[in-house]
């Protein structure tokens, strides 16, 4: 049984609302406003981040929503009520944001904290708003790109994440010249997938391993060719890999402790965070401990849901080593994907792994010469 990770990412849920209602997020009570208590944020810093679990190595991203609903004031106050819980310092914060609500006072926050950003924006006009809408329907693009704006006029680095549909396929140049010109110095393609509570995709119906293949391969061009290439997260984990030479990736949301997330009212829980909110009787709906009833977060790991879970997903980890030539470069992927697509976390094979991880790695080797 693998053991315990140091914590790589802690995921807190400021809230669970967001501005838009794009058409294939994940998270259930988007439209919930409530956030997270003082209470709730004290007893994360005691339980969790004063814990050996975390350290300055450790990212804290507030997720799972959209963080620039709540004002910098807030997160001011939060930051202070967990650092004099926890009675350290948090050195390194992430946001995952639609941009479309950066004011003057969150680009001066931003600054200040020196938060890592990132910008989820899904390519041209076009392929953008036919999926990232508001409540209303409407496109966002042009919001997102005066977020965009602002950031690059305080000059804030951030990175892209691209969410990729059926509708982009066919105009790989298109979405790349877009990405390409944010001025992001990384580029992440997520692709549009069956997670938590979203049960379809434009993506994994069919037969799409070639064009996908096609799609990575001509983005790839496109983003070489310009003139300041930012990397594309996909090839530079490959990249990662395989300098390991033979030592398997290790998957982050199938390790255990690698994540840790925690909602809203202060549910615990580890592997993909997009567990926590997906409903199951089998392992209690992901919820592993309760921050304010422990004292530590290493409690949670003495969880029975969280043992069945371990064993499960390890039991998948375990099938997908004996039977993929991609172990190396994936890891066994991730859990809430195979329960998503397979109901089940000790399967293999995905439909989003077969795009994601087997046809971006062949369409890598291939641009590299090496013959599939
Ligand atoms: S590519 Fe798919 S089948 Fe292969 S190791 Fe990853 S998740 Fe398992």
């Amino acid at each position: 049984m693998p053991g315990i990770l140091p914590t790589q990412l802690l995921v807190i849920q400021p809230t669970p609302f967001c501005n838009l209602d794009c058409t294939y997020c994940y998270l259930p009570n988007r439209n919930n406003k409530a956030k997270m208590s003082t209470r709730t944020l004290h007893a994360i810093g005691k339980s969790v981040v004063a814990s050996r679990h975390f350290s300055d190595n450790t990212t804290l991203v507030w997720h799972a929503g959209e963080p620039c609903v709540l004002p910098p004031e807030w997160y001011r106050g939060a930051i202070d009520t967990i650092e004099i819980a926890a009675n350290r310092k948090i050195t390194r914060q992430a946001i995952q944001t639609n941009a479309t609500l950066l004011s003057d006072d969150w680009i001066a926050f931003i600054k200040d904290e020196g938060i890592s950003l990132g910008v989820s924006l899904d390519g041209p006009e076009w392929i953008n708003d036919a999926r990232r809408v508001t409540r209303n329907g409407v496109g966002t693009f042009r919001q997102t790109q005066a977020g965009i704006a602002k950031l690059r006029d305080a000059e804030i680095p951030f990175h892209v994440i691209a969410v990729v549909t059926a509708d982009a396929l066919d105009h790989p140049v298109d979405f790349a010249q877009c990405l390409v010109a944010t001025g992001a110095y990384s580029i992440g393609l997520n692709i549009e997938e069956i997670d938590g509570t979203n049960d379809k995709s434009s993506l994994l119906e069919g037969d799409q391993e070639k064009a996908y293949g096609k799609f990575t391969s001509r983005f790839m061009d496109t983003v070489e060719a310009s003139p300041n290439p930012p990397k594309v997260r996909e090839y530079e984990r490959f990249l990662l890999a395989l300098k390991k030479g033979g030592n398997p990736t290790r998957h982050m949301e199938n390790s255990p402790g690698a994540i840790i997330s925690v909602s809203r009212t202060g549910e615990l829980t580890t592997f993909s965070p997009e567990l926590l909110g997906t409903p199951s009787e089998t392992y209690d709906n992901f919820v592993f401990a309760d921050v304010h009833e422990i004292s530590d977060v290493s409690q949670m790991f003495l969880n029975k849901s969280y043992l069945k879970a371990l064993v499960d997903i390890h039991s998948g980890v375990t099938n997908c080593r004996k039977t993929c030539r991609y172990f190396e470069v994936c890891g066994g992927g991730s859990p809430s994907n195979k329960l998503g697509e397979k109901g089940r976390f000790d399967s293999t094979e995905t439909a989003f792994c077969r795009l994601s991880v087997k046809a971006t790695f062949d369409s890598f080797l291939e641009r590299a010469g090496v013959p599939v």
